[in-house]
């Protein structure tokens, strides 16, 4: 926690404003418009992941519909297509960035329109808060006429070409779950420059109710919004939000001007224009053993690393869906490793965890 987080709660409590609206969920929606910009409209709600499903059904996505997805990402970026019944069409990424190959989505964008079946959307991440290739893919959504819905789950405090992330999809996505760069405990929002689309995603969010003194109902409704004693911890969290961006960076600075000259390790870098919140700090090993070889020695020192996501073509759930894929992530997924990132690491944890790697690289 950053400071204030704990007034704003309190402000809840004393007012008893306990209830998924109120004072800090309207301050909370409009500290994160005065980040992202005064054009964008700005729904908090229960999670990111009820973001992504809500922006789905905006777009008119339903069953049957293919929708496109990033395959290299966390699992809750495509479960909500399965929620609307719809079929995910999984994409492979690029090296520049991680994220979504514009090569690739062309494939699969060409390869579904030829089947008859154009696909309703696409979600793009900027994973581990490292923007995608905006404007090409971009360009392929505005050629082809498909919206975006852009996961910016990992990537608040991020830009491209200094405009904020969030802000490119037609509808752009964030998450406060505990393990993001700033927290809720759980929490997320929907953001779009779309006046209406916002406002329809927070009817949708508070049970779809109907303008009627008794209890109406045309549409099917959710429960998807965020508590205004929730909200208040994000009140806070925002005024810290550069701060946990410098911090993340510094962690991973340091990693680099440390490991940098071992040949065995590589970092991604910020392509030109690029800023990433650097959220996780990861390295590319040359293979799956070196990889699990300084795993396995960070675990001994009782220090947690973590493989990079594994890619959903590749998960169970997943396995018969549509994918259009060239080994990347896959490549990816064997060789690379998140080191410990948190915004709380000493200098003290920081050499820990680059004397262990030093020791097996040696
Ligand atoms: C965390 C995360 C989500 C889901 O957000 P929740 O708030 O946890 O529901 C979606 N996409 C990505 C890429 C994430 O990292």
């Amino acid at each position: 926690m950053g400071g204030s987080e704990q007034k704003y709660v309190n402000e809840a409590f004393d007012s008893n404003w306990i209830a998924p609206l109120g004072p800090n969920v309207n301050a909370f929606e409009q500290s994160i418009k005065n980040r992202l910009g005064d054009d964008v409209h700005v729904a908090a709600l229960s999670a990111g992941t009820a973001a992504i499903h809500l922006g789905l059904e905006l777009l008119g996505v339903s069953n049957g519909d293919d929708v496109i997805c990033q395959s290299f990402t966390f699992s809750a970026s495509a479960n909500p297509i399965t929620y609307l019944g719809a079929c995910p069409v999984f994409v492979d990424s690029e090296l520049d960035t991680w994220n979504m190959s514009p090569v690739l989505l062309r494939q699969a964008i060409e390869d579904g329109i030829a089947k008859g079946r154009k696909p309703k959307a696409i979600i793009v991440v900027h994973l581990y808060g490292m923007p995608y290739k905006i404007s090409e893919i971009g360009a392929i959504s505005d050629e082809f006429e498909i919206p975006i819905i852009e996961d910016s789950a990992e990537a608040l405090g991020s830009t491209y070409k200094e405009i904020p992330c969030g802000t490119f999809g037609d509808i752009g996505i964030l998450s406060f779950n505990g393990n993001k760069i700033i927290t809720t405990s759980g929490g997320g929002a929907l953001v779009s420059k779309n006046k209406e689309l916002v406002e329809r995603a927070v009817f949708l969010a508070t049970q779809a109710r109907d303008d009627a003194p008794h209890y109406q109902h045309s549409n099917i409704g959710y429960n998807y919004r965020m508590s205004n004693v929730l909200a208040g911890i994000g009140r806070g969290q925002m005024e810290v939000l550069g701060d946990r961006v410098n911090a993340r960076r510094a962690n991973h600075q340091y990693y680099k001007d440390t490991l940098e000259g071992f040949s065995e390790i590589e970092f991604l870098k910020e392509p030109k224009g690029y800023f990433s919140n650097r959220w996780l700090s990861c390295i590319l090993t040359p293979s799956f053993e070196i990889r699990e070889k300084l795993r396995m020695s960070l675990l001994e020192e009782n220090i947690e690393s973590r493989p990079l996501w594994k890619p959903l073509h590749l998960q169970p759930i997943f396995s018969t869906a549509q994918h259009f894929v060239d080994g990347t992530s896959e490549s990816l997924f064997e060789r690379g490793l998140c080191l410990p990132s948190g915004s709380n690491l000493t200098q003290d944890d920081l050499d820990r965890v680059v004397t262990t790697i030093k020791t097996v690289l040696s």
